[in-house]
């Protein structure tokens, strides 16, 4: 039984302040397992190439996952943990371009031209920093060397302050059918705390007009734990959000790591909301977002129930990806761009994270990966458990078992033992069939995915991730 919205609602009261206490260590969001900060120097150009190559081979030619990263913005919002560049000398963006096409064309030379794509993303920085003209070349590059399937998934990072109606429609005549807005949060005074200012009249339009342009799906961005913020100023965000009707909300909670990002140290410690603060503003989205009929689809997201998430959620068949939760079946990504992190099989890989290098290797000839993972068969099987805990709020011994030739109980005797506390707090079920987790548990689904991850053995490993809720 995992937490169906109506669990979520009815139960949200077990989700008691004492148990985020407990549970509420710093931890990853999975995004990958192992997460990003286990790649090693070990894995470079050659080993990419050779998983590139990998796929040309296969015969069924199964669709691939783009990931395609911009890291420019004109400003730095202060909250930001993103790799990005702030410039407003927008013509930075030619010899990056020139650059992705290298990239693309080194791809391509393994990979062979025409191969299927399901889904494409632009991500950043704000990909809404390159000029319409300079959109257009990216996608004319990226439709000679793959054919996007019929039904693909087309979605790109919005910046609403440098979008305009008549932007979007030519994001949409270039194939867009998603988007996704950074709002993070309507209140004037969190705005100028956060420098991101943008009013909700000018979302509210861009939204109108992403509709009338027939986009499929519109998500929104809103970040709880900023400064200024209070439940009471959160609660009038959550309302306005909710009144636009994005058919996906992103809800993510502020870390603030200024040793490790520097934008963060412009935020003054005292402007934060304090943990009872936080957890008030949680809940209270929370609380708002299911008022509105939306569903908790799992960590941080909710859709409304006809959005292609939702149902994915109802019928077990939810991924999660780079991105976050998908609706794809589980597909190779290939990702382009400074940054930007692929994966392969069983194999992931980071390009350069600064600009000379990334363009350096180009201009070398070289793709520009600089670190990566090979998954070994335990890796492979956490991998399963924990996506299964982060998809479906479930893991069926049998099936793992089947799937990778060991003794659930044996193999995770310890991890299990682990789960047994967890279970008497409520977060999850145990029985001879598998775990399930609980609606209460579902909020802190990453806290029991990390019982599983055997590279988080040392606490002060963990240090680096922000907290769970
Ligand atoms: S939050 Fe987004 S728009 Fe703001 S600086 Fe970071 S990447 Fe750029």
């Amino acid at each position: 039984m995992t937490a169906s919205p109506a669990d979520v609602a009815n139960h949200r009261p077990l989700l008691t302040t004492a148990l985020l206490r407990q549970f509420d260590t710093p931890g990853p969001r999975y995004t990958s397992y192992p997460t990003a900060d286990r790649f090693t120097q070990t894995f470079g150009p050659e080993q990419a190439t050779r998983a590139l190559a990998a796929l040309r081979g296969e015969a069924d030619a199964a669709p691939l996952s783009l990931y395609v990263h911009v890291p420019f913005c004109e400003s730095v919002c202060y909250y930001c943990a993103c790799n990005k560049i702030i410039t407003k000398h927008h013509d930075r963006a030619t010899s990056y371009l020139d650059a992705l096409e290298q990239e693309l064309s080194l791809v391509v030379a393994q990979l062979g031209t025409g191969r299927p794509v399901s889904q494409l993303h632009f991500g950043g920085g704000s990909p809404t920093f390159l000029s319409d003209p300079e959109l257009t070349r990216v996608m004319t590059a990226l439709g000679s060397a793959f054919r996007l399937t019929p039904d693909s998934e087309v979605s790109i990072e919005v910046d609403p302050r440098t979008v305009t109606p008549s932007r979007l429609a030519h994001l949409r005549a270039l194939g867009f059918n998603r988007l996704s807005f950074g709002v993070q949060d309507f209140d004037a005074e969190v705005q100028k705390a956060v420098h991101r200012v943008q009013s909700f009249d000018s979302v509210l339009i861009l939204m109108q007009s992403a509709r009338d342009l027939g986009y499929r799906s519109i998500n929104a961005d809103i970040i709880y734990g900023l400064p200024k913020q209070t439940p009471e100023s959160f609660a009038r965000t959550v309302q306005q959000l909710g009144e636009l009707r994005p058919d996906r909300i992103a809800l993510y909670a502020y870390a603030h790591l200024p040793e490790r990002f520097k934008p963060q140290r412009r935020i003054a410690q005292e402007d934060l909301p304090h943990a009872g603060d936080r957890i008030a503003m949680l809940a209270g989205a929370i609380e708002g977002f299911l008022a509105r009929d939306y569903l908790y689809i799992g960590m941080d997201h909710f859709a409304l129930p006809g959005d292609s998430l939702a149902v994915a959620r109802q019928e077990g068949r939810l991924q999660r990806n780079f991105q976050g939760y998908s609706t794809q079946p589980d597909c190779d990504l290939v990702a382009l761009g400074v940054s930007a992190i692929g994966r392969i099989g069983g194999c992931y890989y980071q390009n350069a994270k600064t600009l000379p290098e990334y363009e350096g290797s180009l201009a070398a000839g070289m793709l520009p990966v600089v670190r990566g993972y090979t998954l070994d068969d335990d890796d492979l099987l956490r991998r399963d458990v924990i996506m299964a805990l982060m998809c479906q709020g479930r893991v069926e011994f049998e099936r793992i078992e089947k799937a990778h030739a060991v003794r659930f109980g044996a193999h995770f005797a310890s991890e299990l033992e682990r789960l047994r506390v967890m279970a008497r707090s409520g977060l999850v079920e145990l029985d001879d069939q598998g775990i399930r987790v609980t609606a209460a548990g579902w909020f802190l689904v990453r806290a029991v995915a990390m019982v599983f991850d055997r590279h988080l053995c040392e606490a002060q490993e963990r240090r680096g991730f922000s907290r769970v809720i």
